[in-house]
């Protein structure tokens, strides 16, 4: 059966009360039960002792000793609660009785002999509770004194206590349902209101927030959880769209220049010295254009594709990094400064490592001058170990630190010394820090140069 929130929790709240209702009926029919039983009982056991008293047993032969006066008395006297007496002898066979009881007899119980503990019959006058015990002469049993009073109103006031329970339990569970369901739609109003504005918000009207209730509670939690996850697409959907513009201006503005001086070229008939500058600098902007193309591939995979975490050893990794990026780079200087006694095991991805390793190396040479070195130190920190790229190259302007990792951001250097680049380097980098869960840092003095960190925090290192 497919219930709405509502009805679930109406129902789940009305079967828990059922239960403590019925419960607690029960607990008080009971009581009430018990209370009138045992007030008969006392009253029945009074009369027991006192009628016990009353008789004679004279040569075996069982009889009441003042009847004459007893029975006077039971005519003078209206009785509500009339009291049936008799004596049976040890088989059950009656030997005197009091008059009210007529022709009926009283029941006669041999298990029953417990001057503290009666039970129900039906006679002819109506419903009664009766006690017996048994009358000895010395160590020898001579019968049965049996006591008996009417139970009619009591019994009459159990049966009516009982059916008003049972009429009261489903009238009570009715009326607690419309109750428990009208409160739970009131509760359940502001999560409705929730989802429908969140339903409203598209990308078209992406700037629209759920608004916030009065009372700090959990619904408040949620629409500011809500709200905030709304920032966050929207910071993210702004970001895409300038990555897009970013993405396309820097391929078609190589694609513009290509196409103009193939145009221009075409028009006449060139020297060939002419055709093969114009050529060779259409392979230059097609080999630019490759190279953004693979960065933009990288990234695109990046966000798509997750990275296997294992061993690796961090300064082997570096060392071989360092190798075959001075293969690329004419043999320039990169020295590496271990200030650590013993390998370093760290949990990461040797890919993943190995290219931001590399793009910050290829940073740090293609931003520095010819002759001045890069160097890598390797050393401990109070939160683990630090890896620093350090040039002496012409540094990043103050206001630019934030934004190196932007996607298509470049200095105003890099731009006008025509240093190569697309500005995606750093972006790439930045997501695989985040992806192998290290810290990155930047210092930089404009003209003076720049140091990275790698930040490897304590739970990475394998011991
Ligand atoms: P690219 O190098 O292709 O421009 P990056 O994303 O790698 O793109 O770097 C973004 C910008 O950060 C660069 O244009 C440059 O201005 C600055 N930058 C990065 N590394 C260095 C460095 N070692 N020294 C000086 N500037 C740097």
């Amino acid at each position: 059966m497919k219930l709405n929130y509502k009805n679930r929790i109406s129902l789940r709240l009305i079967i828990a009360s059922a239960l403590i209702v019925a419960l607690s009926f029960f607990i008080i029919y009971e009581v009430a039960h018990w209370t009138i039983l045992f007030n008969i009982d006392q009253r029945l056991s009074e009369e027991l002792k006192e009628h016990e008293g009353q008789i004679s047993i004279i040569d075996g032969e069982v009889r009441f000793v003042h009847k004459g006066e007893w029975e006077e008395r039971e005519h003078r006297e209206i009785q509500f609660n009339p009291i049936y007496i008799e004596i049976v002898d040890k088989k059950g066979n009656s030997l005197d009785k009091s008059p009210n009881l007529g022709e009926v007899n009283l029941l006669f119980r041999p298990d029953y002999s417990d001057p503290n503990k009666g039970f129900n019959l039906s006679l002819k006058q109506g419903e009664v509770r009766q006690m017996q015990i048994a009358l000895n002469n010395g160590d020898q049993g001579v019968g049965y004194l049996m006591i008996a009073t009417s139970f009619s109103n009591q019994s009459l006031l159990l049966n009516n206590l009982k059916k008003i329970l049972f009429l009261l339990f489903p009238l009570i569970l009715f009326s607690l349902y419309l109750t428990l369901r009208y409160l739970a739609g009131k509760s359940i109003e502001p999560v409705l209101y929730i989802t429908e504005k969140a339903k409203e918000i598209t990308t078209k009207n992406i700037n629209e927030r759920i608004q916030l209730p009065k009372h700090q509670d959990e619904i408040k939690d949620l629409s500011m959880a809500i709200n905030d996850l709304l920032d966050r697409l929207e910071k993210a959907m702004e970001r895409e769209k300038q990555f897009t513009s970013d993405a396309s201006h820097e391929l078609r503005t190589p694609l513009s220049v290509l196409k103009g001086n193939f145009e221009v070229l075409i028009r006449k008939s060139r020297e060939p010295q002419e055709y093969v500058s114009k050529i060779t600098s259409g392979l230059k902007t097609i080999d630019h254009l490759n190279s953004v193309l693979d960065q933009l591939l990288s990234l695109a995979r990046l966000q798509t594709e997750s990275i296997d975490l294992h061993e690796v050893d961090l300064i082997y990794l570096v060392e071989e990094i360092v190798g075959s990026v001075k293969e690329h780079q004419n043999f320039r200087n990169i020295s590496i400064e271990n200030q650590l006694d013993q390998p370093v095991y760290v949990l990461s991805n040797e890919n993943a490592l190995s290219m931001v390793f590399q793009n910050l190396l290829e940073n740090s040479l293609k931003y520095s001058q010819n002759d001045s070195d890069v160097q890598i130190r390797i050393k401990k920190s109070p939160s683990g170990v630090d890896v620093d790229i350090c040039d002496h190259g012409i540094g990043i302007e103050p206001e630019h630190i934030t934004k190196i990792f932007n996607p298509f951001f470049r200095g105003d250097s890099s731009i006008l010394g025509r240093i190569k680049g697309a500005g995606l380097g750093l972006s790439i980098v930045k997501r695989l820090c985040d992806d192998l869960k290290i810290q990155i840092e930047v210092k930089s003095e404009k003209d003076n140069g720049t140091i990275f960190t790698l930040k490897f925090d304590e739970s990475l290192i394998q011991s």
